[in-house]
């Protein structure tokens, strides 16, 4: 069975062996699975996070079943989350529940970027499994994680009708939190980036656009905004500098979410005073519980949102190489999907 490792600066492929499956456990052939911005931190950047696994958006079909698992079934399509809550501890009764230790240091085996992978029964008993209508794909399924984690975040900041919202990096996540702000009922709504392909992507849904290394994003927002500033500011980017801008951007008593993964090491000056003077709320979102992998796959099924136009690129397994090189790159890519056929 062929997965994918990370190695200096780039991916490759390695043979493994599955362990044996146990009784409660399911193995889950991959058919499609996202690159996500954490992954390419994974490989190119500097994660801080634990885990060194890549490949965390996985969708397949269930090939093996242990013999006390009653939920599931061979030929089961199925979306699997990696990480899985305890949702009986501390800070699951508070509502954080990828705060949980549990949630970091459950996993799929060996991974998402693998032909086939053992879902433990930790995950499947606490309802990491998502059985799939036949009306969602296995590409559409692979957004299923990146989408909770945006519904996660939106939720976090509490975005409301009427807002003035401000999206910092029009990849993958920029658009679904766009289109979900859209939904929810956003006001103006303006995405900044420096990737021309991107925005040109976003602007096909009728999204005011700003490209940084052109044009101005305060005046930018100050239009939009009566010069008030943004009401939210989402960072789908973990760049320091889309965060010196945010504090710029969002209006006083504003919110900013903090969404894209920062470098370990991303360190900034803050000034206490004007903090506290302005009121800005900083909130980080990090993952997504059950509850929003559950409201991802029904506005998915439920064809509310489409978010199949966001997949531009699909490689093989054995193209992995290549396929996150072109993530990396972006150059024309929003999400790219690893597939099995
Ligand atoms: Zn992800
Ligand atoms: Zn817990």
């Amino acid at each position: 069975m062929l997965m994918v490792r990370v190695i200096k600066n780039s991916v490759t492929l390695v043979e493994s062996e599955l362990p044996d499956l146990d009784d409660d456990e399911i193995l889950v052939a991959m058919h499609s699975c996202g690159i996500c911005g954490s992954d390419l931190e994974k490989v190119y950047g500097n994660y801080g996070m634990k885990s060194v696994r890549v490949g965390h958006e996985p969708a397949g079909r269930v090939i093996k079943i242990g013999k006390n698992t009653k939920d599931f079934q061979i030929g089961d399509r199925v979306f699997v989350h990696h990480h899985v809550s305890c949702y009986t501890c501390r800070y699951c009764l508070q509502g954080n529940y990828t705060m949980c230790y549990n949630y970091q240091n459950s996993n799929i085996d060996p991974c998402g970027l693998s032909e086939q992978f053992i879902v433990p029964k930790w995950n499947i008993e606490r309802g990491g499994v998502l059985k799939l209508p036949d009306s969602i794909s296995y590409d559409e399924a692979a957004l299923i994680e990146p989408f909770a984690c945006c519904i996660r975040g939106l939720n976090k900041i509490s975005i409301k009708h009427g807002d003035n919202v401000a999206i910092m990096g029009a990849g993958p996540t920029g658009v679904m939190h766009m289109l979900l702000s859209k939904m929810w009922g956003a006001n103006n709504i303006v995405v900044s980036d420096i990737n021309d392909f991107r925005l040109k992507f976003v602007e096909k849904y009728g999204i005011t656009t700003v490209n940084l290394n052109q044009e101005n994003l305060d005046y930018a927002i100050n239009e939009a905004t009566d010069g008030i500033g943004a009401d939210v500011t989402i960072l789908a980017t973990g760049s320091i500098k889309a965060f010196e801008s945010s504090l710029k951007i969002t209006r006083r008593g504003g919110k900013i979410l903090l969404f894209g993964v920062p470098s370990v090491g991303s360190i900034f000056n803050l000034d206490l005073n004007s903090m506290y003077s302005n009121e800005q709320l900083i909130i980080p979102s990090y993952g997504a519980s059950e509850i929003e992998t559950n409201q991802a796959l029904s506005l998915m099924s439920d064809k509310s949102l489409d978010l199949l136009p966001l997949v531009t690129h699909r490689f093989e397994i054995r193209e992995s190489n290549d396929a996150f090189k072109c993530a990396h790159k972006a150059l024309d890519a929003m999400k790219v999907l690893i597939v099995t056929s």
